[in-house]
């Protein structure tokens, strides 16, 4: 790393928890690979510091701020622009301070998830059956959001509270299920993207119905700790194919770093090993 002086480029991501956050060594291989003199780091905040953290950065050196769980519906109403992204999706994981002070919201959540479709279930084209969104928090959002915008024919959105999935539904699109009726979301589905913060055990109880689901459908999970998740063993155990959080992680950062430094990441850093070898040692 070089010698943090002061010109270096500050940009960082926020959330609660956020200490185990794989985002500052991602960007940071980056930064090392492509001799930026940058440096990436993780902030901690809580619900009721998250605006004043924000205010407080305003028109200062922090370049920008990756926001994750659960500040990204914050995060879009503390900006004074909010690009096209973001205003579908209703949230934001990407929040960029200029120097005159003003504040833009993006979200490059849908871009990684599509991204890493692509990588990982090559040939998956989201027009041809309707989608299945496994929760209704900021994640699923940009979810909802980009499978939207992809022309997939149908967005179901099955959530535990049920009002929330309704909320989501009328302000970015999709059609709400109740987790009783996972099945009826499942039949006929080309992709489940689990966009829950379900915890191990929870999701072991959730026990999602991937029987009803077609041979031929995509299961993704955002979690990736554990890289395979009971969601998505439980999808390897049906057959079908699976597409896993970190790739949709490395995904999502990629656009990030460009935002943040002006450059794309360096191609010739395996980042997926990089962050694979770090999980392993957690
Ligand atoms: P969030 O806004 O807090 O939303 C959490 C969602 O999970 C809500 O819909 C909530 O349902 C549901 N949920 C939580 N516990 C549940 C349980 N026990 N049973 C059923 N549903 C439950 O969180 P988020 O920001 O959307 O993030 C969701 C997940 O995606 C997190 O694990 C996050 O780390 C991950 N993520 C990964 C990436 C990536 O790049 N890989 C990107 C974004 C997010 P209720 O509405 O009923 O509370």
């Amino acid at each position: 790393m070089t010698a943090i002086t002061g010109a270096t480029v500050v940009a960082g991501v926020v959330g609660d928890p956020v200490r185990h956050s794989l985002s500052p060594l991602i960007h940071n291989a980056w930064i090392a690979a492509a001799g930026l003199d940058a440096v990436y780091v993780a902030l901690p905040s809580t619900a009721d510091r998250f605006p004043k953290l924000v205010e407080g950065l305003r028109g200062g050196t922090l370049r920008g701020l990756n926001v994750t769980l659960p500040f990204k519906e914050a995060a879009l109403a503390a900006a004074d622009h909010v690009n096209p992204r973001a205003a579908a999706a209703g949230a934001a994981n990407l929040l960029l301070f200029s120097p005159d002070g003003a504040i833009t919201a993006d979200n490059t959540d849908g871009l990684g998830l599509l991204g890493a479709i692509a990588v990982q279930a090559s040939g998956f084209d989201p027009k041809h059956a309707p989608a299945v969104v496994l929760g209704a928090g900021g994640a699923a959002r940009g979810a909802v959001a980009a499978l939207l915008d992809a022309e997939a024919p149908e967005v179901r959105i099955v959530n535990r509270t049920r009002a929330r999935a309704e909320a989501l539904t009328q302000t970015v699109g999709g059609s709400p299920y109740a987790l009783d009726d996972a099945a009826a979301a499942f039949a006929g589905a080309g992709l489940i993207v689990n966009a829950t913060s379900a915890g191990l055990a929870d999701q072991a109880t959730l026990a999602w119905p991937l029987d009803a689901a077609p041979a031929e459908a995509v299961a993704m999970d955002m979690v990736y700790k554990p890289l395979v998740t009971p969601f998505l063993a439980q999808a390897r155990d049906r057959g079908l194919r699976t597409v896993d959080g970190l790739e949709m992680l490395i995904r999502q950062a990629e656009p990030s770093f460009e935002a943040f430094f002006g450059v794309a990441p360096p191609a010739d850093v395996d980042i997926r090993a990089l962050a694979l070898k770090a999980l392993e040692g957690r």
